[in-house]
């Protein structure tokens, strides 16, 4: 009898053991998830960054003001969105037409997703600083378009105040809000929940759990999908978007129009931060003709693309640099993603916890928080996941993108379409 007990107790062990370290090793990994930047810190670099959305536009201003001056014929304007909580919010534009042989124009757009506006802000006037010359006007005009989402940007949302994910509301065509998305129901009560956001619950201490659970029900690739697609069902549910346009992406449509009218050639980089390895400025458009596909390798030649053939590739609706190409639909349109990765996203550890820091977000927004201490934690890893504080992340994001605009920038401008 004792060697029986002996023999369960063996066996139970080697069960067990392994079970407690791989739920060990994720509890640690999850709990205690940081990553470290060992870059050098340019200081020049660190300049282009601000700490508000009011300083934000007010570089932004005051740049496109110094190159009104240097190009005679730069336009600087700004639309009002409007809101039910703040009378000074604004998308602020500067044109600086090409030279009278431009048949080509490069729109450079930021902060679609509110608080990715930071790093957007960062990148245009470091655009603004070291692009701008006679030499690219004579191929091509220049539009910047800054914050198209001055609520998300001002109040640390991603999102609009009606809950809009911009880069799922971006449509010229109603159909949009009708879309479907099958998987999210599957996923709803795993991103949704309904009560007091507390990340220090037990629940969310073991969020990854459940996460892997799903995963494993349902593969990494379908649940990517599901989440991510974006949905027109539930206005406080993650990636929402909407039942309609939002008043910014209906007013911005004759804007564009406008402008790009005297181009023949269309090319919209849209920014954004978040997805991917850490540092690491990753090219990721939503997936195009093979036509324009062919344009995106030329004018990116020599850097990656996320084409799509990557597990943690996902494809979605309504994306404002899509939305641009609709409005130019009689022209070539290239569109491109800029994504400056914060979290690792590509690793298993890094997207769930990218989606835990989202979901609590998301929660204490609609159902409040527990306390204010949670409150900040929720919000400090929120504004850490699209703004990283890092010095030596910021400093090498601009480092990466010079490597990335000093050549791409120039093979654009020499790009022929015959
Ligand atoms: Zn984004």
């Amino acid at each position: 009898m004792k060697k029986v007990i002996k023999i369960s107790v063996i066996i139970i062990g080697i069960i067990l053991i392994p079970v407690i370290g791989v739920i060990s090793y994720f509890y640690v990994a999850f709990n205690n998830f940081s990553l470290e930047d060992e870059y050098q810190v340019n200081e020049n670099n660190l300049a282009y960054f601000n700490e508000s959305y009011n300083e934000a536009r007010y570089d932004f201003k005051l740049k496109s003001n110094e190159l009104s001056l240097k190009y005679p014929g730069t336009k600087t304007f700004e639309l009002p969105v409007m809101s039910n909580k703040d009378t000074n919010l604004t998308i602020d534009f500067c044109f600086i037409p090409g030279s009278k042989k431009a048949d080509k124009i490069i729109i450079l757009s930021s902060g679609v997703h509110g608080l990715e506006g930071y790093v957007g802000n960062a990148v245009q006037l470091f655009f603004m600083d070291n692009y701008i010359n006679d030499e690219f006007l004579e191929n091509a005009g220049i539009f910047l378009i800054h914050s198209v989402n001055p609520y998300g940007f001002k109040y640390t949302r991603r999102v609009t105040e009606n809950n809009v994910d911009l880069n799922r509301n971006s449509g010229i065509d109603k159909e949009l809000y009708q879309t479907k998305n099958e998987g999210y129901p599957k996923v709803y009560d795993l991103i949704n929940p309904k009560e007091k956001a507390n990340p220090g619950s037990i629940a969310n201490r073991f969020f990854f759990v459940k996460a892997i659970k799903n995963i494993v029900k349902e593969s990494m690739p379908v649940l990517r999908q599901a989440v991510l697609q974006g949905q027109y069902e539930f206005p406080e549910g993650m990636y929402y978007g909407g039942k309609d346009s939002e008043p910014q992406i209906q007013d911005l449509i004759p804007i564009i129009d406008t402008i790009c009218d005297p181009y023949q050639t269309v090319f919209a980089i849209d920014l954004h931060t978040a997805y991917g390895e850490r540092g690491k400025l990753h090219l990721f458009p939503n997936p195009v003709e093979e036509s324009v596909k062919k344009r995106m390798e030329i004018i990116f030649e020599g850097f990656q693309i996320d084409w799509g053939d990557s597990d943690d590739f996902y494809t979605y609706s309504g994306d404002f640099a899509g939305y641009i190409g609709k409005i130019n639909n009689d022209k070539v349109f290239i569109p491109m993603l800029f994504e400056y990765g914060t979290m690792d996203s590509q690793t298993t550890i890094g997207s769930i916890k990218s989606l835990h820091v989202m979901i609590l977000e998301n929660q204490g927004e609609h159902y409040g928080f527990k306390s204010e201490g949670d409150m900040k934690k929720v919000k400090n890893d929120f504004m850490e996941m699209y703004y990283p504080s890092s010095e030596a992340w910021k400093s090498h994001i601009i480092d990466e993108t010079k490597i990335i605009f000093d050549k791409s920038l120039k093979q654009f401008s020499e790009l022929e379409l015959k």
